[in-house]
């Protein structure tokens, strides 16, 4: 093992998982994993608030694994699966199968995946062949269970996966349907982004006093965070972005827009601007990714450009910077994208550049967290503040953030041109009526 994989070998993992782990790069557990696999070792019920994008999957199937391989070594039955993941996609359950496969690689252990939308009979010639773990979609599972080509007697765990996902797309019968086939001696692992009533209800009578973790706490990050608002004409936002990177010397930046052509066309113009930047999104190739992020990760890219779905895959927290563009849709997304920067007492900032048709979003978010978020005028850029009603307050700007940077990095920005930035590092502020 190359890695330094202490951090995953303190939470009790066995060393054929943390060889797997050392095949796929990782270094650190991520929140979800450094809480949730202790408890799933430990044998406990979970219950879990996380979204896809935080680890999750590794967050549970580790410790299945490892507690699979421990409970007996017996061979697995034809149809009499071990262990259940259920999920509501039949991508989601691909997804889960992959990462079952890779963090098992090194465990004798069978998996086998199926979902609906596709020939059932593959399915059932490949399920006359033991099977330790089955991750299924809850229709098609019903299905080979009435055919009598699975039998859900031999669980010994249980995980729903994005339990809310499975609600909002009618499953709920299915799954209780499924429940009554399962032992009532098990381990339960529900997994959701959100906890409405229905699904406190669903993990009341699934799980037995579960151990409660969640890596999306609403008021935490925001609380952490330094939070600004600067109302701004839409035309005018890119020059106010490249002037703040530049008059704080941001690095790391990280900043959300809402569509993927709005993230390459303000990596260009960023570009253009003297500010080394590169966007990630779904259109983008797996290396293309990971090339701006491994170059975001050491430092050598400045700014990275991303929407909300792409970044769910960036593993990089306690950033300093997050610029929000432009204010996500869903309030609560808005938690997420700030949430990668201050955590655990680090200080992070978070910028959003709003304009006069985002004020209705600004409100949504401001109700979500509780509080006001400071409103902060910038010399050159006062937008509509004087139609819009709201307080602006008197700011002195933060000072940098700046760490050294190696030459490289400085000679990259060194000659950019002043444009916009003019001049003021103390910008006239007032107060607005
Ligand atoms: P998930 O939330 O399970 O969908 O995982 C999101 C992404 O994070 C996947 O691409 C995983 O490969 C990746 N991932 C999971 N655990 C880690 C880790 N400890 N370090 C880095 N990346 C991870």
């Amino acid at each position: 093992m190359s890695a330094d994989l202490t951090k995953f070998a303190e939470l009790g993992l066995a060393p054929a998982l943390l060889k797997a782990i050392a095949d796929t790069g990782y270094t650190t557990p991520t929140p979800i994993q450094a809480k949730a696999i202790p408890l799933v070792l430990d044998g406990g019920d979970l219950l879990a608030a996380a979204q896809t994008g935080t680890g999750k999957t590794a967050g549970f199937t580790l410790p299945l694994l490892q507690r699979l391989t421990e409970l007996h070594q017996d061979r697995p039955k034809p149809g009499k699966p071990r262990c259940l993941i259920l999920t509501p996609t039949r991508e989601l359950a691909a997804q889960i199968a992959e990462s079952v496969k890779t963090y098992g690689t090194h465990l004798p252990l069978k998996s086998f995946v199926v979902f609906g939308g596709v020939n059932i009979n593959p399915q059932r010639m490949a399920l006359r062949k033991p099977v330790d773990i089955l991750i299924a979609t809850p229709g098609r599972l019903l299905d080979l269970v009435g055919q009598n080509i699975v039998n859900l007697s031999q669980i010994d765990i249980l995980v729903l996966d994005e339990a809310d996902r499975m609600l909002d797309m009618g499953f709920i019968h299915d799954i209780k349907k499924v429940l009554k086939m399962l032992p009532k001696q098990r381990q339960s692992l529900l997994f959701s982004a959100t906890f409405s009533n229905d699904i406190r209800k669903l993990a009341h009578g699934l799980l037995n006093q579960p151990g409660e973790v969640s890596v999306t706490p609403r008021n935490t990050a925001s609380e952490l965070v330094d939070q600004t608002v600067h109302l701004v004409d839409k035309s005018r936002k890119r020059a106010l972005l490249s002037k703040l990177i530049k008059q704080h010397d941001w690095f790391q930046v990280l900043v959300f827009t809402k569509t993927k052509h709005g993230a390459n066309r303000l990596a260009e113009q960023l570009g253009k601007d003297g500010i080394e930047s590169m966007a990630i999104h779904g259109n983008k190739s797996q290396a293309a990714r990971t090339k701006a992020l491994a170059r975001f990760k050491d430092g050598s890219l400045q700014v990275l450009v991303a929407t909300d779905i792409a970044a769910r895959g960036i593993d990089i927290e306690h950033l300093p910077n997050v610029v929000n563009y432009e204010l996500p849709h869903v309030s609560e997304d808005y938690v997420h994208r700030i949430g990668r920067t201050g955590r655990a007492g680090s200080e992070g900032q978070a910028v959003s550049l709003v304009n006069i048709d985002e004020l209705k979003l600004l409100k949504g978010i401001e109700k979500l967290i509780g509080r006001s978020i400071p409103k902060v005028e910038i010399e050159g850029f006062t937008g509509h503040t004087e139609t819009l009603g709201t307080t602006v307050e008197k700011r002195k700007p933060r000072p940098s953030r700046n760490r050294n940077r190696s030459s490289k990095n400085g000679a990259g920005n060194g000659g950019a041109p002043k444009g916009a930035s003019g001049k003021g590092r103390a910008p006239r502020q007032r107060k607005a009526s």
